[in-house]
């Protein structure tokens, strides 16, 4: 993480910024154009926080150079996609603060063009159809000092012409032939060993429906899709680097519109948790969660309902940084960016998680008083709200012991304590049930400690957080812990399904918290004081209040 999190790095740009610098300042095929980038996900799954680094990076650039940004989907392999999938992943994007205009496209409408260029190269003697069974392929591959083989690679030009057009129209099975670059057998990179670029598939596509039965490959179909759309600058995670040669070699042998360049980065890695869509697919599916929108989830709509604000999504973006390395970030740094916005932003109130009732015996029954405190002290601008008092509140059960233990400094029988922003109040003692459980606490307040300022400058170490008990609404409270208990759950030969965290979600009822939360809708965020950052859940109603707990408030992420 080390070389991840670079702020001056951050701050002087890139280098795929430094790229494009250069091709502007080089001129030729840039001179005049805008730079022009894409975010191509696959609509196979939610995105999540891995697709918002790489969407940060492809609408964060163009932005940065003036430029602009397509929303493509890439749904060239039939098998995989859902239409569901497709609104989900433009209200991510949305939400996270870009815009794609009117540039929203689908790889599958140039399924046409992607042919016609097929038959360019089988015309130029660039392609030939191959008729090695998938599993032939990959025994005839070679090694390093062998170099693959088909005996198919010298058949004539119109041979391969009128099988490629009878694999379009359906005469053959799948798997029986396939369509293959002729590049280079003996080529040390083994993406450019005669790559297959079509191959025979009787699937339904989800847009093209049973129109065709042939599909491009990746590698083919991309730089088409690239191009065809005006790409300058086509930016991918770094497992295409091996692939840019082929990607180069389709354009520069088509007669391409333009010749866009692709430039790698590094994929992003979080510890306790996994990223791929499939597995969070399976999760889903096998119901270890609730949904691709559990908060549990490292999904933009899973994050979002943890309480996760854009801001501090573009924030942690911005924050790793761009490298060519791949590398772990800790969840702890996640959170760090959700802290520091929340810190800034959110309203503070009082909420007591485990509530036992605190009576404050020498205050006069039937009264009420009420105090003015600021919403947030980092934002004065932000105003003040009322809070009530009155002779009984409720408090933490965890703020009160019996008896006394060295550098405990809340309730316990003879000790002064500061109820937030209202008094100074002694405790007397409790009240036990017959299990010995403590159902009420008492204690006596000190009238001339209005606010929680004592007079006389005594010392009073504990400040607890309390709610009227004459004045409060219920609500239910979600606590979440990481999903996964490997910080790597899924490298190697791990299952990553045997370490699914049992405790990743507690909830607790019957919490209750100040009344001044009443009329706030989802995700608003709130500091519960002392307890950490909560927001509001899409499922809470006004007579169902749901609160999950985003954050805490004390930062595990450790400035290296
Ligand atoms: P997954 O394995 O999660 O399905 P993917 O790469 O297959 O990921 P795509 O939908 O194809 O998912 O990704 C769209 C874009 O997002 C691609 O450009 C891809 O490189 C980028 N991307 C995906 N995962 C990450 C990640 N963890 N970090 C950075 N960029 C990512
Ligand atoms: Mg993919």
């Amino acid at each position: 993480m080390a070389d991840e999190i670079n702020n001056t790095e951050a701050a002087a740009g890139n280098f795929i910024q430094d790229f494009i610098r250069e091709d502007i300042a080089e001129g030729g095929m840039y001179e005049g154009r805008t730079v022009h980038t894409r975010f191509p996900p696959e609509p196979n799954g939610y995105l999540h926080i891995g697709h918002a680094k790489a969407v940060c990076i492809d609408f964060g650039t163009a932005e940065k150079f003036g430029g602009i940004c397509n929303l493509r989907m890439d749904d060239t392999n039939p098998t995989k996609e859902d239409v569901e999938y497709i609104d989900a992943i433009k209200e991510d994007i949305r939400w996270l603060g870009f815009d794609w205009d009117d540039r929203f496209y689908f790889a599958s409408e140039y399924f046409e063009q992607m042919y016609e260029y097929a038959v360019e190269l089988i015309k130029k003697g660039l392609a030939y159809v191959c008729e090695l069974t998938p599993e032939q392929v990959r025994e005839n591959r070679g090694d390093l000092t062998t170099p693959a083989k088909s005996p198919f690679r010298d058949r004539p030009i119109e041979e391969s012409l009128d099988l490629f057009e009878r694999m379009k129209n359906g005469e053959f099975e799948e798997g029986k032939m396939t369509l293959r670059a002729k590049i280079d057998l003996a080529s040390g990179n083994f993406n450019m060993r005669d790559p297959v670029i079509y191959r025979i598939n009787r699937i339904r596509h989800h847009r093209t429906g049973d129109k065709w039965c042939i599909y491009p490959m990746y590698d083919f179909a991309h730089p088409i899709e690239d191009a065809i759309e005006g790409i300058t600058h086509s930016l991918c995670t770094l497992e295409f680097e091996a692939h840019r040669p082929l990607y180069d070699w389709v354009i520069d042998n088509i007669t391409a519109p333009c010749k866009p360049r692709q430039i790698e980065f590094s994929r992003l890695g979080i510890n306790n948790t996994v990223m791929s869509k499939r597995k969070l697919r399976q999760l889903v599916e096998d119901g270890y969660v609730a949904g691709w929108d559990d908060p549990r989830m490292p999904t933009l709509c899973g994050l979002r309902r943890r309480g996760y604000t854009p801001a501090s999504i573009r924030n942690f973006c911005e924050k790793i940084g761009v490298s060519k390395t791949n590398s772990v970030v800790e969840y702890s740094f996640l959170e760090h960016c959700l802290r520091d916005d929340l810190n800034e932003n959110a309203r503070r109130v009082m909420c007591v998680l485990h509530p036992v009732k605190l009576v404050i015996t020498n205050y006069p029954e039937g009264k009420t008083e009420t105090f003015e405190v600021e919403n947030n002290p980092q934002k004065p601008e932000d105003g003040t709200r009322t809070i009530t008092f009155s002779r009984e509140c409720y408090i933490e059960a965890e703020d009160f012991i019996e008896e006394k233990i060295k550098g405990y400094n809340r309730f316990y029988p003879g000790n002064e304590v500061r109820l937030k922003s209202a008094y100074i109040v002694k405790c007397t003692g409790c009240k036990k049930d017959e299990n010995g459980k403590v159902v009420e606490v008492y204690a006596e307040y000190d009238p001339a400690t209005r606010g929680g300022d004592t007079p006389d400058g005594r010392k009073v170490r504990g400040t607890v957080h309390w709610v009227d008990a004459d004045n409060y609404l219920e609500a239910e409270v979600r606590l979440y812990e990481n999903l996964f208990t490997d910080p790597e759950p899924d490298v190697g030969d791990k299952n990553f399904l045997d370490y699914i965290n049992p405790t990743s979600l507690t909830v607790l009822k019957g919490c209750i918290i100040e009344k001044s939360v009443e009329g706030a809708q989802a995700p608003m965020s709130f500091q519960f004081m002392r307890l950490g950052y909560f927001c509001l859940d899409k499922d809470s109603t006004p007579d169902r209040l749901i609160f999950n707990r985003s954050v805490s408030l004390k930062d595990g992420y450790k400035k290296k």
